[in-house]
C-alpha cells in the first residue's frame, strides 16, 4: 500500500507558473491599461514571443499601440436624485446607485423613468418590452437579465450594454438605469461598488464607440431597488419572483424622474497590444491566420480589500497570457510547421470593455478576411484537475468539431457553458472577433453543475474574482494548467491544419456578422 502523496512538477508547468509570477507579482501593480507596468508586461510578452521564434506582428515590432480616452467620476461634484411630485429624494452614490463612466455622460440630465422589465426589443425573437410605453426622452430602467427562453449566446449578445443602447436609442431614450440582477451577480455590490472610483476608458477613435449619444448610465444596487418602485404598486421582490418563475415581467412608467449632475475628470492614455506570428508552411494557406488571444491587462491598484490594494490579476488573466506564451514556446520546441499561420495576440483594455481586441479587430495587422478563427483564453481557472473542457461558443461554428476532436485525443470531455446567464460568450475578447464575422471559441476548465468543483469555482468567483486576492498566494492545480496548454497547442495546430476554413453553423445567430463585417484592411 502506498501512502505517499507525490507531486511531480514538470518543467512545462514551472515555466507556465514563472510567466504568471512575472506578470502578476506586486511590482507589476495589476497591469492597468495605460500604466507603465502594463507596458513592462507587454515588453515581457514581446521578449517571450521573440524567444519562441515568433515574427513581430504588431505593425512595427511586436507592440501595437492603442490610444484611449479616460473618464473618472468626481463624486464630490456629482449628484443623483429621484424627483417625485416635485420633491427630490437624493440617492447615495456608492450605496444606492453608481454612475457608469463607460459612456461619456452629459453634465446634467433630468428625464422621466420607465421600467421596461428585461428591456429588450428583438423583433426576430418576438420580444418587445417597449410595447405600449413611451420612451421618447426617457431613461429606461431595466433588470439586468434576459428571459430564459433565449439561448445562451442570444442572452449574451442582446444583454450586452452596446446592443441594449442601440435598442434604447432607436426608441428615443436618452439613457439607461440598470438594476443589477441579484441572482447573477459575479461579485457582491459591496465589492463592485469600490470600482466606481477607478477611471473608465473608451477607444480614442470615436468610430469605435458603441454608446455614442448615450447621455446617462447608472447601475442600481438591487438591495435598494424599491426606492425606484415606490408608489407604483410593484415591488422588486415581485419582479424577481416573476423572473424566477419565467413569467413576463411587469412594465410601466415610474411616477418619478431622474435628476443627475455628473462631474467627470477626463484624460488620455496609450496602452499596448502585443502580436507575434508563427509563419505557416503551406504555400496556399500560410496567408491565412488562426488568432490565439488572451488579455494582458487587469485592474491596477484600487480600493483596498483586507489591507491589499494591488489587484494582481493572477488568474485574470496572467494565467491565460502564460498559457499562450507556453503554447508558443512548445510549438517552437517541437518545430511545429502548421499549414496556416498562427498569430498570437495579447490584448490590452479587456477590463475596460474588451477594447484592445476591439481595436485589433478594427485595425488588424494582417488582412482581416484572412483571419480564419480566434481561440481566446481568459481566466481558465485551473483550480482542480482538467477532466472536462468548458467551451464557450461550442455549438456556434464548426470549430466545435475541432475542439471535440482535440479533447477526445487528450481524453477530455467537452461541455458548453453550464451557466449561460453569466453571458461569458460576449464577456471576453473572442467577441470582438465574432462581431467582425470570425468564428471563435473560448475555453476554461469545466465542471458539472452542483459538483464539488462547481462549488470551488463559485467560491473563487465570490472571493477572488476582481479582488486583490487573485494573486500569487492561491491554490492552483499546475497539472490542470499543463493540460490546458496541451489543449490550446493542439487546437491551434488542428485549426491551422484543417483543409477548409472554419465556418459558422447555419443555425448560429452569430453567422450574421460575416456579412456585417467591414471590408478587409491591413494596417500597420
Ligand atoms: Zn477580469
Amino acid at each position: 500500500m502506498l501512502a505517499v502523496a507525490t507531486t511531480i512538477v514538470h518543467a512545462d508547468q514551472k515555466r507556465w507558473w514563472s510567466h504568471v509570477e512575472a506578470l502578476a507579482n506586486d511590482g507589476m501593480k495589476g497591469r492597468n491599461t495605460g500604466s507603465p507596468e502594463h507596458r513592462r508586461a507587454a515588453e515581457y510578452v514581446a521578449a517571450q514571443f521573440g524567444r519562441a521564434g515568433l515574427e513581430p506582428a504588431g505593425g512595427g515590432g511586436y507592440i501595437q499601440p492603442v490610444k484611449f480616452r479616460t473618464r473618472q467620476i468626481d463624486e464630490a461634484h456629482s449628484s443623483l436624485a429621484l424627483v417625485r411630485n416635485g420633491k427630490a429624494e437624493p440617492l447615495t452614490l456608492g450605496e444606492d446607485a453608481n454612475f457608469s463612466m463607460r459612456i461619456d455622460p452629459s453634465p446634467s440630465v433630468e428625464a422621466p423613468l420607465v421600467f421596461v422589465g428585461y428591456g429588450l426589443n428583438i423583433p426576430e425573437q418576438h420580444i418587445n418590452d417597449f410595447e405600449g410605453l413611451n420612451l421618447k426622452g426617457a431613461v429606461v430602467v431595466y433588470l439586468s437579465a434576459t428571459p430564459k427562453s433565449l439561448s445562451g449566446p442570444l442572452q449574451a449578445h442582446f444583454g450586452s450594454a452596446g446592443e441594449r443602447w442601440q435598442m434604447y436609442k432607436a426608441a428615443g431614450a436618452i439613457g439607461a438605469m440598470t438594476i443589477s440582477n441579484p441572482r447573477a451577480m459575479d461579485i457582491p455590490w459591496s465589492r463592485s461598488t469600490l470600482a466606481r472610483l477607478q477611471p473608465s476608458m473608451s477607444l480614442a477613435d470615436p468610430a469605435l464607440d458603441e454608446t455614442a449619444g448615450q447621455q446617462f448610465a447608472a447601475t442600481v444596487n438591487p438591495a435598494h431597488a424599491d426606492k425606484l418602485f415606490a408608489g407604483t404598486g410593484h415591488t422588486f421582490q415581485e419582479i424577481l419572483a416573476a423572473m424566477d418563475a419565467s413569467r413576463p415581467l411587469p412594465r410601466f412608467a415610474l411616477p418619478a424622474r431622474v435628476k443627475a449632475t455628473v462631474a467627470v475628470n477626463r484624460g488620455e492614455v496609450e496602452s499596448q497590444n502585443v502580436a507575434g506570428l508563427l509563419r505557416g508552411s503551406d504555400p496556399k494557406r500560410r496567408d491565412e491566420y488562426v488568432v490565439v488571444s488572451a488579455h494582458l491587462d487587469h485592474l491596477g491598484v484600487g480600493e483596498p480589500i483586507g489591507g491589499d490594494r494591488i489587484y494582481n490579476g493572477a488568474m485574470d488573466n496572467a494565467s491565460g497570457v502564460a498559457a499562450m506564451l507556453e503554447t508558443a514556446a512548445e510549438l517552437h520546441e517541437r518545430r511545429a510547421q502548421p499549414a496556416r499561420s498562427i498569430l498570437f495576440v495579447a490584448v490590452t483594455g479587456e477590463e475596460k470593455g474588451e477594447l484592445g481586441s476591439k481595436y485589433f479587430a478594427a485595425h488588424p495587422t494582417v488582412p482581416r478576411d484572412r483571419i480564419v478563427a480566434n481561440v481566446n483564453t481568459d481566466m481558465f481557472l485551473p483550480l482542480f484537475p482538467l477532466k472536462t473542457l468548458m467551451v464557450l461558443g461550442l455549438d456556434e461554428s464548426d470549430l466545435g468539431s475541432d475542439v471535440r476532436a482535440v479533447a477526445k485525443d487528450l481524453g477530455l470531455a467537452v461541455q458548453a457553458d453550464p451557466e449561460p446567464q453569466r453571458n461569458r460568450f460576449v464577456r471576453s475578447d473572442q467577441y470582438s472577433f465574432i462581431k467582425v464575422g470570425i468564428p471563435a471559441l473560448a475555453m476554461k476548465v469545466g465542471y458539472e453543475a452542483n459538483s464539488p468543483q462547481a462549488a470551488i469555482a463559485a467560491k473563487w468567483t465570490a472571493e477572488r474574482y476582481h479582488a486583490p486576492s487573485d494573486d500569487l498566494q492561491q491554490p492552483i492545480d499546475l497539472g490542470a494548467a499543463d493540460k490546458y496548454v496541451d489543449v490550446l497547442r493542439e487546437l491551434a495546430l488542428h485549426i491551422a491544419n484543417r483543409p477548409d476554413r472554419p465556418k459558422w453553423n447555419d443555425t448560429s445567430f452569430f453567422k450574421r456578422f460575416v456579412n456585417a463585417a467591414p471590408t478587409a484592411t491591413a494596417r500597420p
